[in-house]
């Protein structure tokens, strides 16, 4: 089986006088992440000779900070999909369960990790595309809050959802690579600066729990599978040993959250994506002269399945006679979802969860049921509603098929560093 971590295995410097917090470090870098002079292609063929003529802020404080770079790893197809199968370039086994899936979007991202190609990794979370990997290969992921980290040269999805965010093995690694990505951005008007408690968040990782109040979502921890649920159980027992306590609270509103997060996704996708037409990006065709005919035609051979069909709905979401009908629906639910994790949020100073309801899926069998991909995403895209930041922290083993487990903590806006203290305690 053909296996691809790295789309481009290209290696940048970073700056060498830097004598930065990321000197001698390696990293790799999703590949729907601008990098000035090295082929950017989101997994698709419509991008496949794409060589962007800028780098991503978060790629320039990358190099500011010291780091290599070491490639542009596999994704699905402009993030879309939960296995990493949707690439144009093929398959990235999991190297915590060969075999397998490592998840998605950024399943090569996570797998380069796991994998000890690099020690750190940049991902993107639209909803759940870092922890989702971080779960199934066994590292660590963190899905920042909305507008802590510049989307500047992130080749866009769903703008309102996603972050980009770190993966490290451990906790405090990838908090480390947080504080370098970290801070507004001119070019992006949606980031703010935040005040730090401590002095980093690579320094909040020091596994104090004692009186943290946990709260479990029960909607979040039902539909998981047997072997999931069983670890989760076992790690909260864990840090309850070390001082901290846990009650079960309710989120009514998340029953509709994969609904509201696909009409909205997709719906962002079809306006985002209208941009590849075959002019300014794109492959050449025969078509000649008509513009919708070679809009059509390059559209066609560019795009993969997963993507056309999210092209298709979000276009219909949109349109004038179903708007009511199905976006702004899945608008009023966002806002439901908020609500209740801000509800939650008042009365415990995180929430926990699965990361994922099941373990890594084998190769090849989710592909041909959409449906059962999305479910899959239950549990991380409530966050992405709410704008909240999250972390994915490995939890053990399944004691049903011996396959990584993650476990999820949730914080109010801008509490990274209290999810990096409290994740670092299952280390
Ligand atoms: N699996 C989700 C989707 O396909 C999330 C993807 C992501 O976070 N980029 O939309």
């Amino acid at each position: 089986m053909a296996d691809t971590i790295f789309i481009t295995d290209e290696r940048i410097d970073g700056d060498a006088d830097a004598d930065g917090p990321l000197t001698g470090r390696t990293v790799a870098i999703k590949d729907n992440i601008s990098t000035e002079g090295v082929r950017t292609t989101c997994g698709s063929a419509m991008l496949e000779d794409y060589v962007p003529p800028y780098d991503a802020t978060v790629v320039s404080r990358l190099k500011d900070a010291g780091a290599t770079i070491v490639g542009k790893t596999n994704m699905d197809e402009f993030g879309m999909g939960t296995t990493t199968e949707t690439s144009a370039f093929g398959p990235t086994d999991n190297p915590a369960a060969p075999g397998h899936v490592p998840g998605g979007s950024s399943g090569g991202s996570a797998a380069a990790v796991a994998a000890g190609e690099a020690e750190l990794a940049l991902g993107s979370d639209t909803g759940g595309s870092i922890r989702c990997p971080a779960a199934f290969c066994g590292v660590v992921g963190i899905k920042p809050t909305y507008g802590l980290v510049s989307r500047y040269g992130l080749v866009a999805y769903g703008n309102s959802l996603e972050q980009i965010g770190p993966f490290g093995e451990t906790v405090e690694d990838a908090a480390a690579l947080l504080d370098v990505i970290t801070g507004p951005d001119d070019r992006d008007a949606t980031t703010r600066a935040v005040e730090l408690d401590g002095e980093s968040y690579a320094d909040a990782a020091t596994g104090d729990v004692d009186g943290l109040t946990i709260g479990v979502p029960t909607e979040l921890v039902e539909g998981a599978d047997e072997g999931v649920v069983d670890t989760f159980w076992d790690a909260i027992a864990e840090l309850e040993a070390q001082g901290a306590e846990y009650h079960e609270v309710s989120l009514p509103s998340v029953e509709h959250a994969v609904e509201a997060y696909y009409v909205i996704a997709m719906s962002e996708a079809s306006s985002n994506l209208a941009r590849f037409d075959g002019v300014r990006y794109g492959p050449a065709t025969d078509a000649d002269g008509n513009w919708n005919e070679t809009f059509a035609a390059v559209r066609k051979e560019g795009f993969g399945d997963e993507v056309k069909r999210r092209i298709l709905l979000g276009t219909y979401a949109l349109s004038a006679g179903y708007h009511d009908k199905y976006y702004k629906k899945a608008q009023d639910a966002r806002a439901w979802v908020k609500q209740d994790f801000d509800e939650a949020l008042s009365e415990a100073d995180v929430l926990a969860s699965p990361t994922m309801p099941v373990t890594p899926f084998e190769q090849g069998e989710s592909l041909d049921d959409p449906l059962q991909m999305y479910l899959a995403d239950a549990n991380t895209v409530p966050v992405n509603l709410a704008d909240l930041p999250a972390i994915s922290v490995p939890a053990g083993e399944s004691d049903v098929d011996g396959l990584p487990v993650g476990l999820q903590l949730v914080g109010p806006s801008f509490g990274e560093e209290r999810l990096i203290r409290a994740a670092s305690a299952l280390e």
